[in-house]
């Protein structure tokens, strides 16, 4: 069976992707599954770009280490806020310095529009997925999801901003979903199903 190995260290990302590919006939291992310690830094300026540049680092390792019958997927994701002119984007996972520090991250944002009415809090969730087969051949596919910044957090689900992010037409934060439910309509759920299509295609 082929192996998807996921190019993150994100414990969030990877156990939403393992969920959604549950039932698809392909093995996922995250890096750590395969002994790999590499922290690619991202320092693209667009979801693409980064994605592609840790799909290209992990496709290099396992080729040195002479691994066959893989195909490394990354992704990059974030959050883009209209009245921010698209902040945090690709600075999502370090936009309070530290990276990875969702409570900052989040205090931060709330600080940003403080006293900015519901109109104006408009928000997307951008997830843009590199794929690379054992061939060096590329792939790539993206999904977003529109919503609007809460006032405080609600909701403990999820991971990054998801007790921010409110999804109105189920009324709910992200963080107040079931992950099913959340992966359902969101970015990462867009581009993976698109990826899907992709995977079927080369295993
Ligand atoms: P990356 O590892 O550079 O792609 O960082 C993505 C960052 O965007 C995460 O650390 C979160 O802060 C944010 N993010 C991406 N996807 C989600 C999501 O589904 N929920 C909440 N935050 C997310």
């Amino acid at each position: 069976m082929k192996r998807l190995v996921l190019a993150s260290n994100n414990k969030g990302k990877i156990v939403e992707i393992k969920k959604l590919l549950e039932k698809f006939p392909i093995e996922v291992f995250s890096l750590k599954d395969m002994g790999i310690d590499i922290d690619v830094v991202e320092d693209g300026l667009t979801f693409e770009e980064n994605a592609k540049k840790k799909s290209v680092e992990i496709y290099k390792e396992l080729i040195k280490r002479g691994e066959t019958d893989f195909i490394v997927m990354s992704d990059d994701s974030g959050l883009e806020v209209d009245y921010l002119n698209g902040e945090p984007g690709v600075f999502s996972a370090r936009y309070a310095g530290e990276h990875g520090n969702d409570k900052k991250n989040n205090e931060k944002l709330l600080n940003k529009l403080s006293g900015v009415k519901k109109d104006d809090r408009k928000a997307r969730f951008v997830c843009e997925l590199a794929l690379i087969n054992d061939k060096n051949e590329y792939f790539n596919v993206k999904g977003h999801v529109e919503g609007i910044i809460l006032e405080k957090e609600s909701g403990d689900s999820g991971f990054g901003y998801d007790p921010l992010f409110l999804y109105e037409p189920f009324n709910k934060s992200f963080a107040e979903m079931s992950m099913e439910e959340k992966n359902k309509i969101s970015h990462r759920g867009i581009a993976l199903q698109k990826a899907v299509r992709i995977l079927e295609s080369l295993i």
